[in-house]
This record gives structure tokens, sequence and C-alpha cells, in this order.
């Protein structure tokens, strides 16, 4: 990767579950989630509030080459995060994924013909996303994915089925930051490969850009002060910040329309079709709002309703 002077980049640590250790450990020692009044839960979804979707079995897509070989295969590969609360996140302990993303991802499954347990989930940080879609690693990928013009080129977006924006992450004692303005000359951190970095890098020049291939790394590396923020979308920011109240907060106001697709091969739109017909029927029979409740939601954000879906044409 290229090091110049306002980029550092530092060596990749794949260990989520030791990345997120400071913020375990310093809710602990903050109490966080110790009922504090108007605190949102510590932990995630409780498995008996997820809603349930209704498996089509006799849902066929013989037009769609991913479709077809996932039949075959019996199962889905599904790409998402696995360091991201409320969102997409990854039990250590279980190797269980839960959040608003991976419910997106398995009422989907359910349209298209696929059980919960018909999905294997693989974790691919956003760098990788276009490159695993690319070579057939996934079938299609679900982690908060902002849909645009240059990623396009690249792969195939259904939805879009959630509209985030970009914002900052500081830590409580932090005065000086309020939005990207107060960036100049300081440190912040972001994941190559997303939109929030790349915007970083284009409008926001005086700041000194820190990257790690995931925002848990990032957010790990505010809590012992070697970064001043960590920026990216608001979904992922407040779910941090839900962890640990009162050790990290999200200041300013978003600076950045993130709309959320599902990325699929980009020749494939027999698929990305029938992703759409899906999100829109789980919007329209109160899924998408069941869902959002039982884990976005928890993180505090006022539930907004999805934008309307682009079904564009194939070119
Ligand atoms: N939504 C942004 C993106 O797709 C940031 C979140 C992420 O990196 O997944 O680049």
């Amino acid at each position: 990767m290229a090091v110049d002077t306002r980029t550092r980049t530092h060596t990749k640590r794949t260990l989520t579950a030791l990345a997120l250790a400071p913020l375990v450990l310093l809710a602990a020692a903050s109490g966080a989630g110790c009922g504090k009044a108007g605190s949102p839960p510590v932990k995630g979804p409780a498995p008996g509030s997820l809603p349930r979707y209704q498996v089509d079995p006799a849902f066929r897509l013989p037009a769609s080459p991913t479709w077809s070989a996932a039949k075959r295969r019996g199962h889905l590969v599904v790409g998402a995060k696995e360091d991201q609360p409320y969102v997409g996140e990854k039990d250590p302990a279980t190797g269980v994924y839960s959040g608003f993303d991976i419910e997106i991802a398995k009422m989907t499954a359910a349209s298209l013909g696929f059980a919960p347990d018909g999905i294997r989930f693989r974790t691919i940080a956003s760098a990788n996303r276009e490159t695993a879609l690319q070579n057939g690693q996934i079938d299609y990928y679900v982690g908060t994915y902002t849909i645009n013009a240059n990623r396009k080129k690249l792969v195939g977006f259904a939805g879009p089925y959630y509209l985030a924006g970009q914002s900052l992450l500081v830590r409580t004692g932090e005065h000086g930051i309020g939005g990207p303005r107060d960036l100049d000359g300081k440190r912040v951190c972001s994941a190559p490969g997303s939109t929030p970095y790349q915007r970083i890098k284009d409008d926001y020049p005086r700041a000194e850009l820190v990257s790690y291939d995931t925002y848990s790394v990032c957010v790990d590396n505010l809590l012992t002060f070697q970064v001043d923020a960590v920026t990216t979308d608001d979904t992922i920011l407040m779910g941090y910040a839900a962890k640990v109240p009162d050790a990290l907060k999200v200041v300013g106001r978003p600076f950045s329309k993130e709309p959320y697709g599902i990325g699929v091969p980009r020749g494939d739109t027999a698929l990305r079709f029938a992703l759409d017909d899906a999100i829109a029927a789980r919007e329209q029979n109160g899924d998408w709002r069941r869902a959002y409740d039982a884990t976005l939601g928890l993180s505090g954000r006022a539930p907004a309703p999805p934008p309307p879906i682009d079904r564009y044409p194939a070119k």
C-alpha cells in the first residue's frame, strides 16, 4: 500500500476479539451497561427478539448462475463484517454472526429459498469486497456497503436497504472535534477501500489519516490515545459508542450519504433483481422494521425509513 506524508499504514491485525478487548475492559471499568438510565444495552440482540423469516421452498432462479451454483452446493456463501456492533458482529466464542446486516442477509436468503442454516457467513474487509465478488469467493455481500458509481463498474448492487452517513467518533473527554473541519492536524483513523476513508483523503487533506483494515482496530487506537478520532458511517460508530458510552461519543452531523446495497457479481442481473424484490417484500411485510428494532435500533439510532429501491437496468 502506498504511504505518503499524511497517510500512515500500520501493520495489519486480524484478531478482532483482541482488538475489541480494550473496549470490553473499558466497559467493565466504567460500569457501562450496569443499568445507567437511558444507556443502550451493552449486549447484542437477544436471539428471541429476532424475527423468523418465512422461507420460500418453491423459489427458483435458473437465470442466475450464482443462485444455481448455491442451490447445487446446498448453501449460500454471504460476505459480511464481524466487528461492527449491532450491524455485523461475530461472537468469537460461538462463531455466530448477528446484527442488522446479518438480518438483511437472512431475510433475503429466505426469499431465495435458503433457510438461515443454509447460509455460511464469511468476513470480508472493506478493501476486499469487490475482489471477493469478482472471483466467486462469496455469492453476495451484506456489510455496510455503499452503492456508488465507481463500485458499480465492478459489482452489482441490490437495494438500497438503508441510508447511513459519515460521522466522527471521539473520546468523551474530547471537546475540540465537532465536525470534519476540526480534523486539521489531528490523527483520524479509517479503513482503506471505504468511502469515508476516501472522503477524508480527498476533502480534508490537512487531517493526518491513519489506516487499519477494520474499524474495531481504529477504535482500539482511539481508546488508547493513538488517534484522535475514528471516521466511518454513523451506523457503525454509534454501535461502538453504545458499547462504551462512558468512553466514546459520536459528534456532529453526518456529512455524507451512504446508501447501503447488497453487493452481487456484476453480470448476475437475475440475482440482483430477485434481491431487489426480496428487500421490497420484506419492507412491506414488516420484517425489515422488526429486524431493525432488534438490532441497529438498540444503538440508539432513530429508525429511518429505507430509501426507494434503485432497480437500474442491466448494462
Ligand atoms: N459504507 C462505507 C463503505 O462502504 C463505509 C463502511 C464500510 O467500510 O463498510 O465504504
